[in-house]
């Protein structure tokens, strides 16, 4: 399917093209149509499977003919985090470019001045985190009768992040005939309930990365013992030729730990989590992107809206409990075409959680095995045969990860690619993933 065949109005239509878009993703070939209708949507989305796109397209061409001054907030678009509401309002602006709309962010951790001058000036489109709209509602800044599109970004995020009462609260203040589109990665109970008040008969999208990204990212697996997880990280960071790479922590606390045994290691590295201020996650972010500092440190929550290009590589410090997470933390490398590669630590503990994950992605993840930290008596599945020597039929290219000095960036190898399902495209600023 291309562009031409969702009926988008030629603005838009020519933004997108010098883009370099000419087919919709997967969730925005399922979303467009139904919201040109005017249905509401349940999306099930990751950053990366373009779905700023498909909600901001249908924004904009509804509101085509009612970009006028004066203007007053026609769509409002509530995302968890800074970054993410500027990412947003980044692409309303790419998308409508040839018409005549004003979209502005706005978001906590700095000052509310600069944003009221803006909200003054008069907007079509508002993007905002929760807390600084409602700071600059009880202020008058804000009015939103006016509202005839809602987009609720990164439910479970926000459920996270404590921002669920915030939202309930906006939502009350929003005008019951409206068209509201909902995106959540995940559905616990309690944005379940929620998407379920909110949502009039809506047309639901799933778009779940898992063919995607799991069949075209070299991913290895480390057998460590609890303790010797930092050791190994350090280790690897000190010997693979890595030129960028997020490590992934379950908590906030380890984020911090992991950090601070880096630096201590001669290893410049910072963290990103919800306990940071949204100016030090920012500046973390921007050091990041700007290749200054390359091992970034996040839970899991924080990292994944962030829109990260040529990411080398994803660590794996502590495997997720929910398995289709695993499957969103690797899909953060191997983006725009690259090669990724995704290194996972498992200790003792963490066999049932591998268990689980290779069975959601159907494969078994290749074991490195040699490496300094590899525990005694735990060196293999319990099924597989130990390579005291190589065997006879020993490949080499197709057991090149076990060889340190080939590790880098390495393309996957043909066994890694499931035959029953072809590569995915993921798309990053405009290119397929080849
Ligand atoms: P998102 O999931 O909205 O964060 O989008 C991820 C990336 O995909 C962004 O950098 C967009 O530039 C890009 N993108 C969105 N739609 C398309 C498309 N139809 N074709 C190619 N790239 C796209």
């Amino acid at each position: 399917m291309q562009f031409e065949q969702l009926n988008i109005i030629a603005p838009i239509q020519r933004a997108l093209k010098d883009e370099g878009y000419t087919d919709p993703t997967p969730i925005q070939e399922k979303a467009i149509g139904p919201l040109l209708e005017g249905r509401d949507l349940l999306g099930t989305a990751q950053t990366g499977t373009g779905k700023t796109a498909a909600f901001a397209i249908p924004i904009l061409q509804g509101l085509s003919g009612a970009f006028k001054t004066p203007r007053k907030i026609q769509a409002l678009i509530l995302a968890p985090t800074r970054e993410l509401a500027i990412q947003i309002q980044d692409s309303f602006k790419t998308y409508g470019k040839y018409l005549n709309s004003r979209t502005i962010a706005i978001y906590g951790g700095v000052s509310q001045r600069p944003q009221t001058d803006e909200l003054a000036r008069g907007v079509d489109i508002l993007v905002a985190t929760p807390g600084r709209l409602l700071d600059l509602i009880n202020q008058k800044f804000i009015h939103l009768e006016n509202v005839k599109y809602f987009v609720l970004d990164e439910a479970d995020m926000m459920l996270d992040m404590g921002m669920i009462h915030d939202v309930r609260k906006i939502i009350s203040y929003l005008p019951h005939v409206r068209q509201t589109m909902f995106f959540s990665a995940t559905m616990p109970k309690e944005i379940a309930v929620l998407a379920h008040s909110i949502l009039k008969d809506p047309v639901k999208a799933e778009v779940t990365p898992v063919a995607s990204t799991v069949d075209t990212i070299n991913q290895q697996l480390y057998f460590v013992d609890k303790p010797d997880k930092i050791h190994l990280l350090i280790h690897l960071l000190k010997t693979l030729d890595i030129e960028s790479v997020l490590v992934f922590s379950r908590t906030k606390h380890g984020a911090d730990k992991i950090v601070k045994a880096l630096v201590i290691s001669g290893l410049p590295a910072l963290a990103i989590h919800g306990n940071k201020s949204q100016n030090a996650r920012q500046a973390a972010l921007k050091s990041f992107k700007d290749r200054k500092t390359k091992i970034l440190v996040a839970t899991d929550i924080a990292a994944r809206g962030l829109d990260i290009d040529e990411l080398s590589h994803v660590l794996i410090y502590d495997l997720p409990e929910v398995s289709e997470t695993y499957v969103h933390r690797i899909g953060r490398t191997g983006r725009a075409g690259l090669g990724g590669t995704a290194i996972s630590f498992c200790d003792e503990e963490e066999r049932g959680l591998l268990r689980d994950i290779e069975k959601l992605i159907n494969k078994t993840i290749p074991i490195i095995h040699e490496h300094p930290f590899s525990p005694r008596g735990h060196r293999v599945r319990p099924t597989e045969p130990v390579f005291s020597a190589k065997p006879s039929n020993f490949d080499k290219k197709k057991h090149n990860e076990k060889d340190p000095a080939r590790f880098h960036r390495q393309k996957p190898h043909p066994a890694s690619t499931s035959k029953k399902e072809g590569p995915k495209p993921n798309y990053q600023n405009g290119k397929k993933a080849k």
